[in-house]
């Protein structure tokens, strides 16, 4: 496989390792199943009005310059996608190499006029190497443009960014990319449907993958770009449906928290079909299901085959604008405390910190936010805990922090940025309420954590406990469970040990989650006094402390297992 046959993402880039190409022996007579194969319907063009984004639903069909067989017969292809239910054809209309902006206009123009003929969208893809941008450009318009005879023309257009021969290095690649991206905009309008063919976000996060492309620039790309379509190619990151099954859900996962936004458009490309078993269709056909996404298809059409076809069966997209079922899979029912069958306690730290807050500690006017005592009694006694963190905290105590990573006891999960509540009033803190910010207080204290801690927090709380139901729904989406408690310490602005020492013993029970602090002065200056007196004194009454992971990993295990 070259650099041209496959978009976003190849062996030539040094990036992705082609673990096996088996290639299936399987043929390719068409399989003529007269069932929709799939669940979602094929829809006409796009409905006047509808988003741009919705260029990019349904189920696609790519068909790469290099697939002869596939150019041989254009209505003869078009017309079998149909019948399995395609409702767009990914058409690449020029490689990375010179020549026209339109591989063989007159093949196109009848793959145009025959998927017209049957209520399907044309998208063309063109590959850039960013070697030349005004030729480049150029091109892209020049697919964006043509116009065959009779008057068919592309609905839609996605540009294919990798690194092709003669791209430049990471940091001029991305600045002409975003370049051509803005021109590119700015030459088709707004309302004309434009999609970005990226590479596998979770491809990217690999180390070969952060050496080949570094600080990929998702958000800059969502600025001018209605939907994303993430090359997953499964087959070059493992082999199994579960290695296909965890690309594609890191795949969504990714791209939405990247973008910071929870509703970003995706069409998903799994594959490549060629190298791709049933089983492994199947699995990628599921996380679609569970994590949701616009548009789904399989790299390449010439390569697939009907089991291929078979596995999308039941596929469910998801609208666009309306990724509600794209919540990652997790639910936004808060955790408030674990199973009640065995005697486990999860004592859980908030590491509060708000930007005035930061602002005394600068001048020196509060003394530093880590309880001391607190942690030294955690380690002394051997105390599992979980501490939620704040973004600023994080980055102010970076060298802390990593050495709680460091330690087996503590797990650390997110705490929002800078400890804004998401409603009003709550005791006093400042608000956050708009809703893309809302985001950025989930995923900005995601990237600070696993940039200084080298984790990544799978686990919200929310400031003063205030939130609503659509703010846990968006801190779903994002991949992140909401975590509340069912015991309160009362140790904010408590300065008697006693009084938090009753509140806790009184009120944990098998299971339980208790919250405190661990910031000491002023604001929770009697933590640790009170941690001292509590954690002796549960453990005398036969309960063990373990981390919210082992907490809720607990209900797993069998109610009449002994403990
Ligand atoms: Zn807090």
């Amino acid at each position: 496989m070259t650099t041209q046959t496959s978009p976003a993402g190849q062996p030539a880039s040094g990036f992705h390792i082609a673990v096996k190409v088996h290639q299936r022996t399987a043929s390719r007579a068409l399989l003529l199943t007269t069932l929709a194969l799939f669940g979602a319907s094929a829809q006409p063009n796009i409905a006047r009005g509808a988003p741009p984004a919705e260029a990019f639903s349904g189920v696609g069909a790519w068909v790469s310059v290099f697939e002869a067989s596939v150019w041989a017969r254009p209505e003869r292809a078009v017309a079998d996608m149909r019948r399995r239910g395609v409702s767009s054809l990914y058409l690449q209309t020029a490689s990375s190499r010179p020549g026209p902006a339109v591989f063989r206009p007159d093949r196109t123009a009848r793959f145009l006029r025959a998927a017209h003929a049957r209520g399907m969208r044309v998208v063309a893809w063109y590959l850039p190497p960013y070697a030349r941008p005004g030729y480049e450009l150029r091109r892209a318009l020049g697919a964006v443009r043509f116009q065959a005879r009779g008057g068919d023309r592309f609905d839609a257009f996605a540009l294919d960014i990798e690194a092709a021969p003669g791209s430049p290095g990471p940091s001029l690649r991305n600045q002409r990319l975003l370049r051509l991206s803005e021109s590119l905009r700015r030459a088709v309008g707004p309302a004309y449907p434009l999609g970005a063919i990226i590479p596998s976000p979770y491809g990217l996060e690999l180390p070969r993958g952060r050496r080949w492309w570094p600080r990929f620039p998702y958000r800059g790309l969502r600025r001018h770009f209605d939907a994303f379509l993430p090359m997953g190619y499964y087959t070059y990151h493992g082999e199994g449906p579960g290695a296909a099954f965890r690309d594609t859900r890191r795949n969504l996962e990714i791209l939405r928290s990247k973008t910071g936004d929870p509703a970003v458009p995706i069409h998903i490309v799994g594959g490549e079909s060629g190298a791709s078993s049933s089983a492994e269709g199947r699995a990628f056909k599921s996380a679609v299901n569970r994590y949701g996404a616009i548009g789904a298809s399989m790299y390449s059409y010439g390569q697939m085959g009907g089991e291929d076809w078979r596995a999308f069966s039941g596929l469910r997209l998801a609208p666009v604008g309306e990724p509600a079922r794209a919540a990652g899979g997790v639910s936004a029912t808060p955790v408030t405390h674990g199973p009640r069958h065995r005697r486990l306690v999860a004592l859980t730290f908030d590491a509060d910190m708000t930007y005035s807050m930061l602002d005394r500690i600068r001048a020196g006017t509060v003394r530093r936010q880590i309880d001391g005592r607190l942690f030294s009694l955690l380690r002394r006694t051997r105390t599992p805990a979980t501490i939620f963190l704040t973004g600023l905290w994080t980055g102010e105590y970076a060298g802390f922090v990593r050495g709680l990573a460091r330690d087996s006891l503590f797990q650390l999960e997110n705490h929002s940025y800078d400890h804004r509540a998401w409603t009003s009033p709550c005791f006093g803190l400042p608000t956050v309420t708009r809703r893309a910010q809302k985001a950025a207080e989930v995923t900005r204290t995601q990237r600070v954590v696993k940039r200084v801690a080298g984790v990544r927090p799978r686990f919200f709380r929310f400031p003063g406990g205030c939130e609503t139901l659509r703010d846990r729904r968006l801190v779903a989406r994002l991949g992140l469970r909401t975590v509340g408690w069912d015991v309160d310490s009362g140790d904010a602005f408590e300065e008697h040990p006693r009084t938090i020492v009753r509140a806790v013993l009184s009120g944990v029970r098998p299971g339980s989650i208790v919250v405190a602090h661990c910031i000491g002065a002023p604001n929770t200056p009697a933590t640790g006094a009170a941690m001292a007196r509590i954690i002796p004194a549960l453990r005398a009454r036969g309960y063990r402390f373990v981390t919210l992971d082992r907490l809720l990993s607990a209900e797993v295990s069998r109610p009449h297992e002994s403990s």
